[in-house]
């Protein structure tokens, strides 16, 4: 048995911080507020209060003294444009230690999973805590705010509590979080995917469903963790397990989250197996609606789009991991001309390989001209996509993606003041689509916290969870008989 590798050490973190301070955004470049009049404004302030946006205008300070006893931070945005903090809607945070590997860097996406599913058989809870602080310190240093997560892989020897370790991990760095209790049922001995040491008993995959419900899910106002339930692909699960899953988040109002439409081989998989296409099959087991969402959706027909614009089901969209893995090009345009709910997700790591939120914007807008146009997509409307559309999706519309008094005090500053935006500011919010080197925030704020400032993780050792990472990597590479002959960093 390894030793445990402990965790981070209690330091003065953002998740410490009580909710009697103000923050005041003071005198912004430019704000895009991303709401529905799409109003842009310069040199304004932004009041933040018990972790909602409680004024945006001109000169706050006189309208808005300090009450007694009450502090207030105050952050400088004259050199930055502020937006509402980018919401990811797909990512697997435990692919954070298998990216990059030689052996499937060139893979498709059923060759690269059965290469990858023998070093998942390994994971513990150790992998589970880092592989998410490193994911989420990576969305949060690039704009994103809040993230869903999909954690499938729940090996038959790993403690039954693998979510419980994420849970720790997303409290101490402060991002909004939508945890999947994933699953996967149908292993190889009986026609799926997946070798069975990595797939589970339908009636441990419910239990352990109801568990961290209980546990972890809040419906409140601006909660900071949800539950979501979310069976793997078709090619992973029964129909049975999608059927009870489907019950299961309707008796207790969460939304279910699931892969569909990938690639040509899952289209083959479910026409070979069930008879029908995927969406016909999702539509034969109730899975459609305002609350499913699925990840992908590159090979959906024409029919099938109106079918997931009439009941309102929605679409992560990951350009990344399918331009990464050769998928195909989802259709984005016709999806948005049917009124389709899309939002956008940066996938696992192992196929994009990073957790850039605001490259993964950028991604979309690039590959949507490939596909459309120079006209297929504007800047504007890909930073929608990834704030009102995901949010949308995760069904928090009402709360976050856009600047609005009474909305979350979810925000991120971009710094303006750098060379590679220097010529670029007529446009101070598309330049961050189409200039700039590197998509780190100046500053983040989560439900009225700040978690980035100056561009660092607020109470947070970087450092150490890089290190944790890479010795939790090579350990799973060795475990799985497929190191490479050199050793792990040792800085
Ligand atoms: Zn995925």
């Amino acid at each position: 048995m390894p030793e445990p590798l402990g965790r981070l050490q209690a330091r003065p973190g953002p998740q410490r911080r009580s909710f009697v301070s103000e923050i005041l955004i003071r005198n912004a470049y430019h704000v895009a507020t991303l709401s529905d009049s799409g109003e842009r404004l310069s040199g304004v302030d932004i009041l933040l209060r018990d972790g909602r946006i409680a004024a945006l205008g001109p000169k706050l300070e006189s309208k808005h003294p300090l009450p007694p006893g009450v502090e207030r931070e105050c952050i400088g945005a004259e050199r930055c444009v502020v937006l509402p903090g980018l919401v990811n809607t797909h990512h697997h945070l435990f692919q954070t230690l298998q990216r990059n590997l030689p052996a499937v860097q060139d893979a498709k996406l059923f060759d690269w999973l059965l290469h990858l599913y023998d070093i998942w058989s390994f994971i513990d809870a150790d992998v589970v805590y880092w592989s998410t602080l490193l994911g989420c310190a990576e969305l949060l240093l690039t704009g994103c705010t809040t993230t869903s997560d999909h954690h499938y892989v729940f090996p038959a020897d790993a403690p039954a509590e693998l979510l419980d370790a994420q849970m720790d991990a997303v409290a101490r760095i402060g991002i909004r979080f939508h945890t999947s209790r994933g699953s996967m049922s149908r292993g190889r001995s009986g026609g799926g995917l997946p070798p069975d040491s990595v797939v589970q008993n339908e009636d441990a995959i419910l239990r352990d469903c109801e568990r961290v419900i209980a546990r972890f899910h809040d419906p409140s106002a601006l909660a900071m963790r949800r539950v979501v339930l979310a069976p793997c692909s078709p090619f992973s699960v029964t129909e049975s397990l999608m059927r009870d899953t489907r019950s299961l988040a309707r008796r207790h109002a969460l939304h279910c989250h699931t892969h569909l439409a990938e690639t040509h081989d899952e289209n083959a998989y479910c026409l070979e197996r069930y008879g029908r296409r995927p969406l016909q099959l999702m539509q034969d087991l109730e899975w459609l609606g305002p609350d499913v969402w699925f990840a992908h959706g590159v090979f959906f027909a024409e029919e099938e789009l109106d079918l997931l614009a009439q009941t309102r089901t929605g679409i992560a969209h990951c350009p990344t991991s399918n331009m990464r893995l050769g998928s195909g090009i989802a259709p984005l345009s016709a999806m948005l001309a049917r009124g389709v709910a899309v939002g956008l997700g940066v996938d696992g790591s192992a196929s994009n390989d990073t957790s850039d939120m605001l490259a993964e914007v950028r991604q979309a807008l690039l590959l949507a001209r490939v596909a459309g146009g120079a006209d297929a997509l504007d800047a504007e409307t890909a930073l929608r996509l990834a704030t009102r559309g995901s949010a949308r999706l995760l069904g928090r519309a009402d709360e976050i993606g856009s600047l609005e008094v009474g909305k979350a005090a979810d925000l991120v500053l971009f710094p303006l003041d750098r060379l590679d935006f220097a010529g670029a500011l007529a446009d101070p919010l598309a330049a961050l689509l189409f200039a700039g080197l590197s998509h780190r925030v100046h500053t983040s704020i989560v439900n009225g916290r700040v978690v980035v400032r100056d561009g660092r993780l607020a109470g947070i050792d970087a450092a150490e969870i890089g290190r944790r990472a890479n010795t939790l990597s090579f350990r799973m590479l060795r475990q799985a008989g497929r190191a490479p002959e050199f050793g792990a960093p040792d800085w």
